[in-house]
């Protein structure tokens, strides 16, 4: 199997260093200087903003900065271009926040420390956590991100892609995600807690009353961050423990789901609201990059269908009670979440549905469907 590099990124929390903000300071103005060259002259690769830019801006702070800030203006400027194609009257982008960007071997990494540069033979330390450490210990270690009060460090491995035999299929729901893998084995993942946080926080910020936006941008800031705190640790369980399988990932490609439920279209604003704080690309994004890492496939499949059709024979089927579909030609009642699982894991592995697959699982999906609470480890279960 092919060699090939995966990347991820640690963070941790770090105590504000004062020692940090004149270097903050000058990031940022390099960085918004690059960003207005580059416009002027309608540079934007990186190199370009080098050569017009590098001897204009050193200065008595560590020359890396400068590499770090011209990567951040070429970033923010290709963003910008292609923004702007879509909408010409966007605005120029602006770096308000404090950041810095240090590439490898412009920082060390000793005793449990990070050592990063700020003027010559000047350093500022932070000590790493051991959570980091040994994450960081066998990779290796790219660029690092430093933020007010954050530090995000990227490391990459080598990995071999990895040729399972055996493939799970992912169907996300509003309330559930439901896997199906090729062993015939399904479990449903319960994500009604993560409804339950966002409908909390939406209440939540519906009763602020006060006419002061700076106010309410803060406190909804601060709303915004606890509610995805908690909805992402949720969400990491459960794709932690669907990557442990170790096995191929199918996924149905629903890009575009968004538009169902616009303005407009004939639905209410509670269910519009509901609709659309599902985080559905949050999971996939999860699944990926832990399957990736392990060098696990992922796959896309069309989601057309998928919920509608009947697994065994591909007909169409009829709504029941409580999420129940009944197929007229196979005479069967089945979940329609391990429905639309075993149709998407059909479309992913190719095999062709053959009789009626789906009577063992007519007594399960009666009796008692394996349903897991998505925080609470139920992994022994699954097996
Ligand atoms: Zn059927």
């Amino acid at each position: 199997m092919p060699l090939s590099r995966v990347t991820k990124c640690v963070w941790q929390h770090h105590n504000r260093k004062t020692e940090l903000q004149p270097v903050f300071d000058y990031f940022r103005s390099i960085a918004n200087e690059a960003i207005r060259t580059g416009i002027e002259k309608n540079i934007t690769s990186q190199f370009g903003l080098h050569y017009e830019l590098y001897y204009r801006l050193r200065s008595e702070f560590y020359s890396q900065y400068i590499y770090g800030a011209l990567r951040c203006a070429a970033s923010k400027l290709k963003f910008y271009r292609k923004m702007k194609r879509k909408n010409p009257q966007i605005k120029i982008p602006h770096i308000s926040k404090n950041h810095l960007i240090l590439e490898g071997g412009a920082y060390k990494i000793s005793d449990g420390q990070i050592r990063i540069p700020i003027r010559p033979r000047q350093h500022c330390r932070i000590k790493l956590n051991h959570y980091v450490l040994e994450q960081i210990r066998c990779a290796k270690i790219g660029s690092i991100t430093i933020t007010e009060d954050k530090l995000i460090i990227s490391y990459s491995k080598q990995i071999t892609g990895q040729n399972p035999v055996s493939f799970v299929a992912i169907d996300r729901n509003l309330d559930n995600a439901t896997t199906y893998d090729t062993q015939d084995k399904f479990t449903i993942y319960d994500l009604q807690k993560a409804n339950q946080i966002k409908q909390t926080y939406r209440q939540l910020k519906s009763k602020f009353k006060r006419n002061d936006v700076r106010i309410r941008e803060r406190i909804f800031a601060k709303y915004g961050k606890k509610e995805r705190n908690r909805v992402h640790h949720i969400l990491h369980c459960t794709s932690k423990q669907i990557v442990d399988q170790n096995m191929g990932i199918i996924l149905e490609d629903i890009k575009g789901i968004r538009k169902l439920y616009r303005r407009g279209n004939g639905q209410g604003s509670k269910f519009r609201a509901r609709m659309n704080s599902w985080s559905f690309y949050e999971l996939q994004r999860q699944i990926e990059y832990k399957a990736r890492w392990l060098g696990l496939p992922v796959k896309y499949v069309k989601a057309s269908g998928t919920s509608s059709k009947c697994a065994a024979c591909g007909s169409k089927m009829v709504p029941e009670e409580h999420r129940m579909l009944s197929c007229p030609h196979c005479n069967i009642v089945v979940d329609r979440d391990i429905n639309a699982a075993r149709n998407i894991l059909a479309r992913g592995t190719r095999v062709v549905p053959v009789g009626i697959a789906g009577e063992a699982m007519v007594e399960e999906s009666k009796k008692n469907i394996l349903k897991v609470d998505a925080v609470q480890l139920p992994y022994q279960l699954t097996r």
